[in-house]
């Protein structure tokens, strides 16, 4: 969108992120007005409400997996245990997996990771890989996931054995609304980069296609 430009051509990665936001919203709200209309005019079968609720979904959807990003990190920053977090997202995450045939377990988790983080936002990074690895498994299979100290950090590592991300879109995963799934939001791996960045960490992958995934996070140890 060129009125959206900015001088040197470059938008801002807030301005890049409220312009694909407002475009993402605007598509179903598009379509729920449309059909509104449609309904005002009496030509309208059933099905359409169907379509509309989805559609309003989409935008509770979209709005619940950002919202976990607006929070000032310096003013809710705790001291925490890896291990204890793990274990917990493990247990929340449990059901979902169920569901999918696909079990959760902590292969190797050292004691006493502690680290300074906004819980509720480390958390949603594992709980969006975690999600991730269930979708990447249609058929079922394993997520093993490991923590340990390396020097003056910990190391989170999420391995699933699903189908694997392609080479030609490993670029793409963190850029808002880009997502390979019908109904995916394309939210999720820019959520988990933003977080982790914000903490101080790097997170990074390691994909082959047919065979697996992990995901490696690092944060610093209190
Ligand atoms: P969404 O899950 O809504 O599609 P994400 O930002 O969470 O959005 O992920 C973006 C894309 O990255 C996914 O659509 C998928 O193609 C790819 N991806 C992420 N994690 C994995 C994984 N563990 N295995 C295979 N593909 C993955
Ligand atoms: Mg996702």
């Amino acid at each position: 969108n060129e009125k959206l430009e900015i001088r040197n051509g470059k938008l801002s990665i807030a301005g890049q992120l409220a312009a694909s936001i407002a475009h993402e919203v605007r598509n179903p709200l598009t379509t729920i007005k449309g059909f509104l209309k449609l309904s005002q005019e009496g030509s309208l079968d059933l099905d359409v409400y169907s379509i509309i609720d989805e559609e309003i979904a989409r935008i509770e959807t979209i709005a619940s997996e950002l919202l976990v990003l607006g929070k000032p990190l310096s003013t809710t920053l705790k001291e925490a245990d890896v291990g204890k977090i793990l274990r917990n997202i493990c247990t929340l995450m449990q059901s979902q997996a169920n569901m999918e045939n696909v079990s959760i377990q902590l292969t190797e988790m050292e004691k006493n990771l502690f680290i300074l983080c906004n819980e509720d936002q480390i958390k949603q990074v594992f709980i969006n890989i975690i999600k991730n690895a269930i979708e990447a498994m249609e058929a079922g299979g394993k997520i093993r996931i490991k923590a340990f100290r390396e020097f003056d950090e910990v190391i989170i590592e999420i391995v699933d054995d699903g189908k694997g991300i392609p080479d030609h879109i490993k670029n793409k995963l963190g850029e808002p609304f880009y997502s390979t799934k019908e109904k995916g939001t394309g939210l999720g791996m820019m959520v988990c980069y933003n977080i982790i960045e914000q903490h101080e960490g790097q997170i990074e992958f390691n994909s082959t296609e047919g065979q697996g995934t992990t995901f490696t996070i690092k944060l610093p140890l209190v």
